[in-house]
């Protein structure tokens, strides 16, 4: 681990308790630096750096969740963890994902709205931003309603065959607008990123973006860069983003909303991950995993070694910039890095020594 890594002290009985582990399997516990084997035990979990209390969001009812206009008839609500967005019409609801756990909340949410004003509570037309289970796994419970997504997203859902999860009626290549009882949202594909089937949601009158799983305003992303299918897409999808006008994002994770700060402070955050894990790739000396275990011929040993090695050294300075500022950046920071190296290594040639020798 380089001098310069940041991790917030472990307690001293954590310290000892990884001694012990490493004793028995050094390799494993010296790698993954914690010792999260089962039975699991609160005392001996790791501790992280404080959640500034500007990543937070509002508190949640007793119900467990939170609903509040964005701009005009344009709602969000969240658990917490995730986010789902909705237009009120006069002919019914537009809503745009329907995470898991919030599940029946977000009819109890959408009703919270409506009733008070008189308006329509069925949803009548429901938009996928994607295919995966955590955003839309709830999307079963409203029955009737015309589903909305991606060419892609019909194809991925007709594969997962999952009845929480019906595919799209309606699908598009490259954007649909759409409009019902005079408000309008508007549907942008612009190719795979965290996703195959990933778009972007425009409410163009209320000045609003929704695009999930890119951008998590106050929170390093999640691991591994978001789990990202396509990463070079991933990384545009913020200047994507950007390009777009709005004052308000909705980015599918967590307790707040995000404004344009968020979005270019994860692009900042992204951009010295990735010129860190570069350098780290051409600055990591690879002999001494060689000298190990090449004469063994454990290749996969030299691997392994070798790309956490480099994603620790990357992680190092971005986790030092970033705490504080950004939540969890010492959660995420080294997997991240380890997603951005392996991206470097495969999307764009940057190999280090396992590239083409002189
Ligand atoms: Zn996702």
């Amino acid at each position: 681990m380089p001098a310069d890594f940041v991790r917030t002290p472990a307690p001293r009985r954590t310290f000892l308790r990884h001694a012990a582990v490493a004793a028995a399997v050094p390799a494993a516990a010296a790698l993954t630096g914690l010792d999260l084997a089962s039975p699991a035990r609160a005392d001996t979990l790791p501790d992280f750096a404080p959640v500034p209390p500007s990543s937070l969001g509002p508190a949640l009812n007793a119900a467990g969740y939170y609903v509040a206009p964005i701009a005009d008839a344009l709602h969000w609500v969240t658990d917490g963890s995730y986010q789902a967005m909705f237009l009120t019409t006069r002919e019914g609801v537009m809503l745009v994902d329907a995470p898991p756990t919030l599940g029946h909340n977000l009819q109890r949410a959408i009703d919270d709205v409506t009733r008070p004003a008189g308006l329509p509570n069925r949803v009548t037309h429901l938009i996928h931003s994607h295919s995966h289970a955590d955003h839309i796994g709830a999307s079963g419970l409203f029955g009737g309603a015309e589903r909305i997504g991606h060419a892609e997203n019909r194809w991925l859902l007709r594969r997962a065959a999952d009845p929480l999860r019906p595919a799209p009626d309606t699908v598009f290549e490259d954007h649909l607008v759409v409009e019902v009882g005079g408000e309008r949202l508007e549907l942008h594909y612009h190719g795979p990123n965290h996703a195959p089937d990933n778009i972007f949601v425009r409410a163009p009158r209320q000045r609003t973006l929704m695009v999930v799983d890119v951008v998590y305003p106050g929170w390093v992303p999640f691991t591994r860069l978001a789990v990202s299918q396509d990463v070079p897409g991933w990384i545009r999808a913020h200047d994507v983003a950007l390009g777009y006008r709005w004052n308000t994002l909705v980015g599918g994770h967590l307790g707040r909303l995000g404004t344009r700060a968020d979005a270019e402070l994860q692009r900042q955050y992204v951009g010295d991950l990735r010129d860190s894990a570069k350098s780290a790739l051409e600055g990591v000396d690879p002999t001494p995993f060689f000298a190990k275990y090449g004469p063994t011929g454990n290749s996969w040993a030299v691997f392994r070694t070798y790309l956490e090695a480099v994603a620790e050294r990357a992680a190092g300075p971005v986790t030092a910039k970033y705490l504080g500022r950004l939540a969890a950046a010492d959660v995420f920071t080294v997997d991240n890095a380890a997603a951005m190296l392996e991206s470097l290594r495969i999307d764009s040639d940057v190999l280090g020594p396992f590239g083409v020798h002189a």
